[in-house]
């Protein structure tokens, strides 16, 4: 039976939960254990899939298509788990799964009620997310004391209880806020949130404490004395200087993993982290720099594209370069700023997107980048933002647009397929893995080195194969399609150093000890350009 790690969170929210389950796992992973990770998200939002990545930054898509939390970023990064649509619940879909079995008759004529029925639903939902794990990981959302958390909270104490407590393991992670008046580190905060989880019956076995500065002696007896931790469950989780990465190191310096394994009653022999450490030894001793422009809508909010940053970092430590990633407001780009504003970068990446704020603006980036032979990267939309440059400035096809931002256009490039036409919106995305057939001969297939190969999606519209010949004829090269349905996957330029766009979301597949090959080659590319010297500005 797989044993069970449940991570909270008080005093706060935005405390990096997610890192911090992501962290253990890679933990228990050099162990030796095969790990599962999970997270319950307590808005009631069916799905993340709606909701404006202002509010809650990307939407993280999994291999079979389930939109989801962006900490499941932060967990496939980390760790080899395989990540589903169970892997994260929200209190929207619990209930919904609840409903539709009331509407069902399920309950045979009984009263549904939040314990039992809700409660056994969350638990179900953990259950199977452990199938074939050694160990769960299960992040709930949310801060401890927010209402809509209690059914959540409610359903780990009863697994506790089921499961077992010899299989199961509370992680509490709170903060320590430092008083600059006093010069002190104050307690208090997480000793409520600790007695908020022992009024619904859970006791942390460990405490993570996030703080600013090293936490004394002193405190951790205090820590350990009000929250009835072992003084050496409690953990520093001091603000990282350098990497994100480098969380791991600092849990496993103090004993977390040994902790947890012995509170699970798992042995080992020890853990194996050379691969991680070697990664650290790259991040560390950078050998140099580039920097790259991301031309976007959701500049304002590093969160907004996570798996992005992610992946442009991952391919900086291909070369062991540190890459600096110039932010620029897409809607800010007009054809008499755009050599300012992008001066001096070594490449550019154009991020996916919905709706039209920023369009032009991204187009004309694109445009710079192809006559400046800077390298580019165009993702889904950004892919479509490049198809609609070429088809524009090189095949001559002014008026060129997808239909989604202009549907009287005369040249839909970009559209919707024919058996879309007249769908409900909701049921015509393309979400999640599917096939991809790289061209011999193009940049795409000297990177993946594969002929075949699997991505994820999460769009609607489409390259028009009626403009294919046109395009092509114009430079456009076609480095991939998905063979089930001819649809054009991949688009390259013939004539220019790097200029590749995909249909699909690469960044989701990136890890930093496995760098995606096509931000990893977009880093090389940039870095050529950077060593070339053109189109420097210093
Ligand atoms: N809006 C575009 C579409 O629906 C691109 C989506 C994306 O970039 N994820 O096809």
């Amino acid at each position: 039976m797989a044993k069970f790690i449940f991570v909270t969170g008080g005093v706060t929210s935005s405390l990096g939960k997610g890192l911090t389950s992501a962290s253990i796992g890679l933990l228990l992973e050099a162990h030796g254990f095969k790990v599962a990770h999970q997270k319950l998200d307590p808005y009631i939002n069916v799905d993340p899939g709606t909701m404006s990545p202002y509010q809650h930054g990307e939407v993280y898509v999994t291999d079979d298509g389930a939109e989801t939390d962006l900490d499941l970023g932060h967990y496939e990064r980390f760790t080899h788990a395989s990540l589903t649509k169970h892997s994260n619940y929200t209190t929207g879909k619990i209930y919904s799964g609840v409903i539709a079995k009331e509407r069902r008759g399920d309950y045979l004529g009984k009263t549904v009620q939040v314990i039992p029925h809700i409660t056994d639903e969350i638990k179900a939902g953990i259950r199977r997310a452990a199938d074939g794990a050694d160990v769960l990981i299960c992040e709930i959302g949310g801060t401890v004391g927010d209402i809509e958390g209690l059914p959540f909270l409610e359903a780990i104490r009863q697994f506790a209880l089921e499961a077992g407590r010899e299989n199961t393991a509370f992680v509490h992670l709170t903060l320590l806020p430092f008083l600059r008046a006093s010069g002190e580190l104050k307690t208090k905060p997480s000793q409520h949130s600790v007695q908020k989880l022992r009024e619904i019956g859970v006791q942390p076995d460990v405490l993570v404490c996030r703080t600013e500065h090293p936490i004394s002696e002193e405190i951790r007896q205090k820590l350990s004395l009000f929250c009835n931790v072992p003084l050496k469950a409690v953990i520093e989780e001091c603000d990282v200087a350098f990497s994100i990465y480098e969380v791991p190191q600092m849990l496993t310096e103090q004993g977390l993993d040994r902790l947890l394994l012995d509170r699970l009653g798992l042995r080992s022999e020890g853990a194996r982290l050379d691969d991680y450490h070697t990664l650290l030894d790259v991040i560390r001793n950078p050998r140099g720099q580039v920097e790259v422009a991301l031309v976007g809508k959701y500049i304002a909010l590093t969160d907004a594209y996570k798996s992005v940053y992610e992946s442009i970092t991952h391919g900086g430590f291909a070369s062991q370069v540190k890459v600096r990633v110039r932010r620029v407001q897409a809607e800010d780009v007009r054809p008499e700023n755009v050599g300012e504003l992008l001066s001096g970068v070594h490449g550019i990446v154009v991020p996916g997107g919905f709706g039209s704020r920023g369009i032009e603006g991204k187009i004309e980036a694109i445009r710079w980048a192809r006559e400046t032979g800077t390298p580019f990267f165009g993702l889904c939309l950004g892919m479509q933002c490049a198809t609609i440059e070429v088809a524009r400035h090189l095949a001559g096809l002014d008026a060129a647009h997808s239909t989604e931002f202009d549907p009287d256009t005369p040249h839909p490039v970009i559209d919707l397929m024919a058996d879309q036409k007249g769908l409900e919106k909701g049921g015509t995305m393309r979400l999640g893995a599917f096939r991809c057939a790289l061209r011999a001969g193009t940049r795409s297939r000297a990177a993946y080195g594969d002929e075949t190969i699997h991505e994820r999606h999460r769009h609607r519209y489409e390259f028009n194969n009626a403009y294919r010949e046109r395009l092509e004829a114009a430079g456009l090269v076609i480095g991939g399609t998905n063979p089930e349905r001819d649809l054009v996957e991949i688009v390259e330029l013939r004539d220019h150093p790097w200029f590749v766009g995909v249909q699909f979301h690469p960044e989701f597949k990136s890890r930093p000890t496995a760098p995606h090959p096509l931000f990893r080659d977009f880093i090389a590319a940039a870095l050529r350009h950077q060593e070339s010297g053109v189109g420097s500005s210093s």
